[in-house]
Formats: structure tokens, sequence, C-alpha cells
């Protein structure tokens, strides 16, 4: 278990910043994700931490140990990566056996952690078995148990799933969970997946362009994005612009939209919008209703224009008076409406009516 550090990190690669002064505190036990769009640098801040890559100015503790400078081998680290890397001319038993012969452990004491490890990834009477007569699943298990079997200081993972279908993923997440804090192990894990890093993550880091646009837990991300990249990067939702105009006695804010004033919040206590400021609404599909709350502040008109039904929800593209599109997702739809020409009401609480600085 260790806390691992990351002080003013950057990285460039030819003449491109692919780190700007990363900063990052990872806690002992912590499961941790990085997301972000393709090619904003989440492998390459992965690999730093494994020591594949040297920065070019910057620090990387685990615990109080600078690791900045040392070989990736000397860290004791698990690696996991989507493409399996196992050794398809060693049987299950001798890929995972690997890391200690390397570490020249003595044979009583390998079979041994073999055994443990093959235990922990439910794996336990498979060692024999060559690679190709695995699952695709039962191969990701073999790479784990690879990782885990040195007793790492943290585990390290580069999209380890995404080579698997829907059901094995899911099953996947929870045991790689499990796991980690069975041991309280510190992870961290690389993915483009959003509800792989909102299903498992202590908390996660949404990365863009080298540099981390907001760190936290997956409410705190999921709820009070920072800016219009991290709330649309976590999960679907609206945008509407407007312009900010009174403070409600409730700590809401009126804000004037090209069709109906909303009553919002921003997406932090820190920041008081001012009267006439430019400000961007972040309303999630699922956080708007078709109302019948008479009294809600936050009730307009629109007729439905196009209707999905996908089993647990059903969207709904709603279409406003001044052309505006908005997009509503009903969870467990009993009654689904179809297309029409007919108004129907929506509405929105204001505490799900997200205030960003306009961009
Ligand atoms: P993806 O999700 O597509 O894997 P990523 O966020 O993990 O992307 P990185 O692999 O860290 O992104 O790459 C970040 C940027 O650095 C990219 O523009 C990539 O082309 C560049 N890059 C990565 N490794 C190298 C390298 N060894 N040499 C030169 N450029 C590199």
């Amino acid at each position: 278990m260790v806390q691992i550090s990351i002080r003013d990190l950057t990285k460039r690669f030819g003449g491109q910043t692919v780190l700007d002064h990363v900063n990052l505190e990872i806690g002992q036990g912590e499961l941790f994700f990085l997301l972000g769009p393709s090619g904003c640098g989440k492998t390459t801040l992965l690999r730093h931490i494994a020591g594949f890559y040297r920065p070019d100015s910057g620090q990387i503790l685990f615990d109080e140990d600078d690791v900045t400078r040392l070989p990736a081998h000397k860290r004791d680290t698990g690696m996991m990566f989507q493409s399996y890397a196992l050794w398809p001319h060693l049987n299950v038993a001798q890929n995972v056996a690997f890391g200690l012969e390397e570490r020249k452990r003595p044979r009583p004491e390998i079979e041994h952690r073999v055994n443990e490890a093959l235990e922990l990834v439910k794996l336990a009477g498979l060692g024999a078995r060559k690679i190709a007569q695995l699952s695709g699943g039962q191969q990701q298990r073999v790479a784990l148990a690879r990782a885990l079997v040195i007793h790492p200081r943290c585990l390290l993972l580069d999209e380890p799933l995404s080579n698997l279908d829907a059901k094995l993923r899911h099953e996947m997440r929870s045991e790689i969970r499990r796991i980690c804090k069975e041991f309280g192990l510190t992870g961290i894990y690389v993915t483009h997946d959003r509800d792989e890093a909102l299903s498992m993550a202590d908390r996660l880091a949404i990365m863009d362009s080298g540099k981390l646009a907001q760190v936290g837990t997956p409410e705190e991300v999921y709820r009070n994005p920072c800016s219009r990249m991290v709330a649309e990067f976590i999960g679907e939702t609206n945008f509407i612009s407007g312009t900010v105009q009174t403070q409600t006695a409730d700590g809401f804010y009126e804000v004037q939209t090209a069709f109906t004033t909303l009553r919002a919040r921003p997406h932090t206590a820190n920041w008081q919008p001012q009267h006439g400021e430019k400000v961007l609404l972040s309303v999630r599909p699922e956080a708007l209703t078709f109302g019948h709350l008479l009294d809600s502040p936050n009730r307009f008109p629109g007729h439905i224009v196009d209707t999905t039904y996908l089993g647990t929800t059903v969207q709904y593209l709603l279409h406003l008076q001044d052309g505006t599109q908005l997009t509503v997702c009903e969870i467990n739809p009993q009654h689904i409406r179809p297309p029409s020409a007919d108004e129907v009401r929506a509405m929105a609480m204001p505490q799900d009516v997200v205030m960003l600085k306009a961009d």
C-alpha cells in the first residue's frame, strides 16, 4: 500500500507538451482513474509512474521515496494492459511465475505464490493449461494474477478490459475492485470508458491536453463538472446558453435563456456569478422530466420529435419553441410517448441545472 505523489510533472515529445505541470496525490489503497479523450496523455502519465519514461521535469514519489529516476523493474509495480501480453509458449502457471523467476525467488515460494494468485483471480487448478486454451476473460485473469503475484506496491492498469465483451467486462470490473480493496492496493487505472470509471473509481481525474481538467469522486465530477469539456466527457448532457439575472433567496440564480428563465446553481460554491454574466447551463437528460408540478420554477413547453426506446430508459428529443433541442431520458419508462405535435411540459429541479462559465 503506497501513496503516490506526482509533483509538477512535465514531458515533451518533440515539440509537443504531452504532460503539462501535472500535480496529483493518490492516497494509500485508493483506486484512482485517469480518464480523457484520445491523446490527452493518460498512458504517458501511467508510463511515468511505471518507470518506462523519464519526465523533463517534476517528481514522482512512492510514499517518501523519490522514484523519478528509478528503473521500472525496481519500482515493484504490477502492470496490466489491454493486450494481455502473455507468452503463448508458456503455460498459465509459467506466465504468472515470470516476475518471481526474474526476482530469483526459491522454487517452493514461487509455487505457493502462483497458486495463491491463481486462486485470487478464480483460476485455481488451471496452472497447466496452455494460454491458447483459455477464453479472453480467462487470459485477462492470468494477466491480473501475473501483476499481483509479485505483491506490487501499486497496480497500474491501462485499458485492461477493452478487449472483453460487455458481460465479461462487468464481471472483471467488480473483480479488480474487490482485489484492490481486499489487499488495500493502490491502483491507477487508465480508461476511455466513463461507465467503468464511474462505477469503479474512488476518485478520478479528467485529463485534457496534458493537464488535469478536474479531480474528484465520480459523484463530484458528474454532478459538479467544472467546464463544458468535463461535463460532456463524463456523461450525456444538454448545454443551454444564458445570462445571469438575480440571485434568489434560496441561493440559486435566475438565468435568462432563449426559451425561458431557468433557476440554476453554480458548479462550485466558490464562484458567485455577476448580474449580466454570460454562462453555460448543463442539464443531464435524466434530470429532465415531463413535469406535472405546477409550482416548479423550471418548467417549459415543447414537443417530442423523436423517441428511442432502450429498455431500461427511453430517450426523447424535445423541440422547444425557439428551436432549442433537448434530450430527455426517462428511467424505467412505464408509458412510451410517441413523437407528436402536442405540447408537453418538461421540468428540471434547480439543483440539477448546473451553471458553468461560458466558453
Ligand atoms: P489514448 O486514449 O488514445 O491511448 P492517451 O491519452 O493515453 O491516448 P498518450 O498515449 O499518453 O495518450 O499520448 C499523448 C500524446 O503523446 C499523443 O499525441 C501521442 O501521439 C504522443 N506520444 C505518446 N507516446 C509518444 C512517444 N513515445 N513519442 C512521441 N509521441 C508520443
